[in-house]
């Protein structure tokens, strides 16, 4: 946006701050004897120079605080990995021990019946000595773990 113009030709030449007249205005306030004085000058210098400290405080602060943010991020994702990856190590844990209870029920089946059980009694015998591990069961194996002694 252009300053207003003055009925004078000539346009206020201002400082860096965009509001002081420079000493070598020539415009028809200044050529008045309106220019600021040195007192004037030095107080908006030292406003801009404020409000640039500011400025820079602010940007200072707003990249800490995206700095803190992405590290935030980073640390969330960290976990997030990391418990993706324990949770499938717990799902195949898990899949193995079903694996194995299976294995040693289809043994055991074997077994019984070369020592000449029927199908059925065969089946029985399996299923007293390995019962199904449900839900809960998959997640403890003590108590298999107990039943198995017992009835060995
Ligand atoms: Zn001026």
């Amino acid at each position: 946006m252009s300053k207003a113009r003055s009925i004078h030709s000539k346009q206020a030449r201002l400082e860096a701050d965009g509001e002081t007249h420079r000493r070598d205005c020539e415009c028809a306030r200044c050529d008045a004897g309106f220019s600021p004085s040195e007192r004037e000058r030095e107080v908006a210098g030292r406003r801009v120079a404020g409000k640039q400290g500011r400025r820079a405080a602010e940007r200072a602060s707003e990249r800490r605080k995206e700095t803190a943010r992405l590290k935030q991020l980073e640390l969330a994702l960290f976990f997030q990995q990391t418990n993706a990856r324990a949770d499938a190590e717990v799902q195949r844990l898990r899949a193995l021990r079903v694996q194995a209870a299976s294995d040693r029920r289809m043994d055991e089946f074997l077994r019984l019946r070369k020592d000449g059980l029927s199908v059925e009694l065969a089946l029985a015998e399996v299923d007293r000595r390995f019962p199904a591990a449900g839900p809960s069961g998959a997640d403890n194996d003590n108590g298999q773990a107990a039943a198995e002694r017992t009835n060995a």
